[in-house]
């Protein structure tokens, strides 16, 4: 889908395992650790006109574990982290067994982000660590890519684009070998 002549394309990224190592239901920001090398190649996106986007399901708090406020300070750190580099963060607080139409795998937060900022979903892509990353990508219609970080080495039951060992090569292919039209 294109949304308009001036529109970008956009890297859809996860948070927990993907731009962060994964911690169970994170909700203390001293525990963030953002991925190693994740900001030379986010910098990188963003020189050559990409959006970096991070769709985040947070149940955690649909289930009564953290707040909201602590799953802002958790995000703010993070971002502090990425420089800065993140354009637009999504969160689906929903609890699993009532989810919305943006909780992954569903599309939601995708889609909401392409009209909210004038992404080109055919030159974009999603990057996670889950089988409902990977879903959430194809059911948006942009390409995907597993990365092995958090729960990705154990993920069988999908069909990624491709599977690279973290966000850092993911970031690297997609720039090195997608050039925008
Ligand atoms: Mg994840």
């Amino acid at each position: 889908m294109t949304v308009g002549r001036a529109s970008r394309p956009a890297l859809f990224l996860d948070r927990d395992g993907t731009l962060m190592e994964e911690v169970d239901h994170c909700r203390d920001p001293n525990d963030v650790r953002a991925i190693e090398g994740a900001v030379t190649e986010l910098a990188r996106a963003r020189a050559l006109g990409w959006a970096s986007i991070i769709v985040t399901n947070q149940s955690g708090i649909g289930r009564g574990y953290f707040t909201e406020e602590q799953f802002e300070s958790v995000q703010r750190e993070l971002i502090r982290q990425l420089d800065g580099l993140i354009d637009a963060s999504y969160m689906a607080p929903d609890h699993p067994d009532n989810p919305s139409p943006r909780r992954k795998p569903a599309p939601g937060m995708i889609l909401e982000a392409a009209a909210e900022h004038g992404l080109d979903l055919s030159r974009s892509w999603m990057i996670g660590d889950k089988a409902l990353d990977i879903e959430a990508g194809k059911n948006a219609g942009v390409r995907t890519i597993l990365v092995e970080t958090g729960y990705g080495r154990k993920v069988t039951d999908c069909s990624p684009d491709h599977r690279v060992p973290t966000v850092v090569e993911a970031i690297r292919l997609i720039l090195d070998g997608t050039p925008l039209a």
